[in-house]
């Protein structure tokens, strides 16, 4: 079985990231620019902020946090995006998710330039996702393709079985596989018999939020597996799928903690980094 180590891929793309910057410095004389704008002081957005922080510098990135206390107007963050959609210095926005309650938080999405959206979320580019069309790329989803594609790099005709339809996982998932030509089943908690699903798939990814709800005899001999879940337990942090019972059919699996997460960040910044050069053409 191999085991997918997030943290060597995400660590390599890390590495090409910083030299295309430095190429891009040459060329242009200014670097890609990330501005995440963090509001209230929930304690796991304040540290996925800081180490979005900390990787944006460390490939090179201009980066910037703006904080708002959790009583800021809507009208004073949405202001601010407008502010930052034309700030040429800028080239990508992240509104650090889940919003206080009196913040609308489709408002704030469709408020981001798209051609500045790093998490993909505004409807252009879910729809330009959806089109086929160059996007902006929801950085989990992205992250997991990328991991596949390590592994398998012709997908076409691959069964595979997408558990969760969030607009943040599964859809944009089960898009990038359509567009390797895969066939796609995209499952969710109304799914009549999710074990009968599986079993049919060279290639699982799991993003649901159940704890080791993907088990090993669901699991078809040779598939890769794919864990998004992250959900902590009493026995600690673990995915969606059931490690020990799936690491011993699979041909490959992402390990929780140390799979799809540190490939989020990472292509956090190659979404920044894409947004600036399409804005250089
Ligand atoms: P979400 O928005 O809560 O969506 C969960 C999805 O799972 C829904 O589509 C739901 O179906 C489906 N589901 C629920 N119970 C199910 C069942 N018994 N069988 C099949 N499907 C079922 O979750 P999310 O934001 O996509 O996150 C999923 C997991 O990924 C969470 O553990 C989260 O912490 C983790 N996550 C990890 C990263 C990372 O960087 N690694 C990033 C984001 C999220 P319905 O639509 O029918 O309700």
């Amino acid at each position: 079985m191999i085991l997918i180590d997030g943290k060597k891929a995400a660590a390599e793309l890390r590495a090409e990231l910083k030299e295309e910057v430095a190429e891009l410095k040459s060329k242009h004389n200014k670097v890609p620019g990330l501005t995440v704008i963090l509001i209230g002081d929930l304690a796991p957005s304040q540290i996925y902020v800081r180490n979005k922080e900390k990787s944006a510098n460390e490939v090179g990135l201009k980066s910037e946090v703006i904080k708002y206390p959790d009583s800021v107007e809507e009208k004073t963050v949405l202001e601010k995006i407008q502010e930052l959609n034309s700030d040429k210095t800028v080239s990508g926005i992240l509104v650090q998710l889940p919003l206080p309650k009196h913040i609308d938080k489709q408002k704030v999405i469709e408020a981001i330039d798209p051609s500045k959206d790093v998490d993909g979320f505004h409807p252009m580019n879910v729809g330009n996702l959806s089109s086929g069309y160059e996007s902006s790329i929801p950085c989990t989803p992205l992250g997991c393709y990328l991991l596949i594609k390590k592994i398998e790099p012709n997908l076409s005709g691959k069964k595979a079985v997408v558990v969760g339809r969030s607009n943040l996982n599964g859809k944009p998932m089960t898009q990038l596989l359509l567009k390797e030509n895969c066939t796609v089943t995209i499952t969710h908690s109304k799914t009549k018999d999710l074990k009968a699903e599986c079993l049919e798939a060279d290639i699982i990814v799991a993003a649901v939020g159940i704890p080791e709800l993907v088990r090993g005899d669901w699991v078809k001999k040779d598939a890769i597996v794919i864990d998004v879940g992250i959900n902590k337990t009493d026995n600690g942090i673990v995915g969606d799928v059931h490690f020990d019972e799936v690491s011993k059919n699979a041909k490959a699996l992402t390990p929780v903690p140390g799979g799809v997460g540190p490939m989020t960040i990472a292509c956090l910044l190659k979404n920044t980094i894409d947004c600036f050069k399409r804005s250089q053409i």
